[in-house]
């Protein structure tokens, strides 16, 4: 934020480059913006301003030494999923409250490179599980379209706070919907890359087969230049893979002619609002006119399983990846016990929350003797079901558009007690990650002032088709350039 404008990562970049602010600046107007709009939003669960002032100053010795490159000196929040060295990184868990980490995960390494600036962690569904945020340990975030309605999750913290000009850009994780879906709701550009593209070292693992990090921006070419800085092979993630990174910025041409994109019907789902489905048609029509082959009849028909596999197989990874806090290793400890074993049991029953325990109970069942046939082997065949039908689909189109979410952002407390009703938020986004591939979700309109998404999605390793469709779309509409603060501007007393 300089002035009251919400700068790009490009803007504040050339401001830097050309001496009209310091890193410093930028950074102070950040954590001055935080202090006006947090007490409402409540997107950061660390506010790092120290760390921030520190590498903003290093920032700008890089500068002064003839360092332009794209990140450096540039506020972000990280979701607090992901490890950073010697600062708290929580995962929204009371099981982790005080959790602080000896390493930094790949990517804020590689960013660290970049001369990032980091003001805060991001609040986020307790150990990613979520569609709403309002599964943290700690507070739920608020939308800044309308403080009443969620930020979606479960990197909320990470989609609200770049909404309301708590950081120029910020990274989130994606295991179902995670940066999407929060993306779609805050009206923001959020990218899921590949399975394999960015390295998972240092995040916290929820399911393992199904987590990516990937950045959450105000506009397309802004996370081609995160991605471009986080992307690529890491020894330390044996699932990372060694192809080489393109520069993501090359591909944002405009140019979309004959392109052939498909529009598979199944994600037009049931109980979808109308509004949405228009505004993704309005959307697609728009691609039309650029040029794009359109397909209207695409039929994808395992999708509708996709929900149930998602729900066996994440929680089943879960279980798994939890398995470790139990009192001994790190994190929270309930000690005041007689034995061992009451003592571990403690500690998760007081550690964890409702949503977390409940996904340990399904996924156990899930992969206990017995029943691993029934449920978990068979989620994975109909797993792959659906990775084939995708395969086979791209053999026909370059990409595939689909809404993000079947609603625009609900009301804070409308699902939290209808858990199948808070899953079903991400029914357009888990055969993604199901079947690995790469989507963004970009604005794509409102309904009364609330905001739509459309999700691009291509086949592994194309996030150049999807960043260039993206680009494309953005080139030729506004909807990524409302903001949330002008609207609150306006708002104000309804607030
Ligand atoms: N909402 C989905 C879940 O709760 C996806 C979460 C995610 O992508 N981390 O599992």
């Amino acid at each position: 934020m300089i002035d009251d404008k919400q700068l790009t990562i490009r803007e504040a970049s050339s401001l830097l480059k050309n001496r009209q602010v310091s890193s410093c600046e930028l950074t102070k107007a950040t954590l001055e913006q935080i202090k006006k709009v947090e007490p409402k939003i409540k997107a950061i669960v660390t506010v790092t301003d120290e760390l921030a002032l520190r590498q903003a100053k290093y920032a700008d010795e890089r500068i002064a030494n003839g360092d332009n490159s794209p990140l450096n000196g540039i506020p972000s929040l990280i979701k607090d999923v992901i490890c950073t060295k010697g600062i708290r990184t929580t995962c929204s868990s009371k099981m982790l409250q005080n959790f602080i980490p000896p390493y930094d995960a790949t990517v804020m390494e590689r960013l660290n490179k970049c001369g990032i600036v980091v003001v805060g962690k991001a609040n986020m569904d307790e150990f990613a599980m979520g569609s709403s945020t309002e599964n943290s340990a700690f507070f739920t975030t608020h939308n800044p379209w309308d403080i009443e309605c969620v930020p979606g999750g479960s990197s909320g913290g990470s989609a609200a706070g770049v909404a309301a000009g708590e950081a120029i850009y910020a990274l989130g994780s994606d295991t179902g919907g995670s940066i999407r879906q929060p993306a779609s709701f805050c009206s923001v550009t959020g990218l899921k890359p590949t399975y394999g593209r960015v390295s998972r070292y240092g995040l916290i693992a929820f399911a393992s087969s199904l987590d990516q990090i990937g950045p959450l921006t105000q506009d397309v070419t802004d996370a081609a230049l995160v991605l471009n800085a986080i992307a690529g092979f890491d020894d330390k993630d044996s699932t990372s893979v060694s192809l080489p990174v393109p520069d993501y910025t090359q591909c944002l041409t405009g140019e979309i002619k004959g392109l052939r994109i498909g529009i598979p019907k199944e994600y037009f789902v049931e109980g979808m609002q109308p509004e949405v489905a228009n505004a993704i048609k309005s959307a697609i029509a728009t691609l039309d006119d650029l040029g794009a082959e359109i397909d209207w009849e695409v039929s994808l028909p395992h999708t509708p399983f996709a929900l149930a596999v998602y729900y066996i197989i994440a929680p089943s990874e879960a279980s798994a990846n939890l398995a470790r806090y139990d009192g001994v290793k790190y994190g929270f400890s309930f000690t005041d016990t007689d034995n061992m074993w009451q003592a571990m049991e403690k500690t998760r029953q007081y550690g964890f929350g409702s949503e977390v325990k409940r996904r340990i109970m399904l996924g156990t069942y899930a992969l206990s003797a017995g029943y691993y046939d029934a449920w978990y082997l068979k989620a994975q065949k109909v797993r792959t079901l659906i990775r084939r039908e995708f395969d086979s689909a791209f053999e026909r189109y370059d990409a595939m558009l689909t809404p993000t979410s079947p609603t625009v952002p609900f009301k804070i407390g409308e699902k939290i007690e209808n858990p199948l009703q808070m899953y079903m938020s991400d029914v357009c986004t888990l055969p993604i990650n199901i079947a690995g591939l790469p989507a963004i979700s970009i604005p794509a309109g409102f309904v009364d002032g609330l905001p739509i998404g459309l999700q691009i999605i291509a086949k592994p390793f194309a996030e150049e088709t999807i960043l260039k469709i993206a680009h494309a779309y953005q080139q030729v509409t506004n909807w990524h350039k409302h903001k949330a603060l002008d609207r609150n501007v306006n708002t104000k007393d309804r607030n």
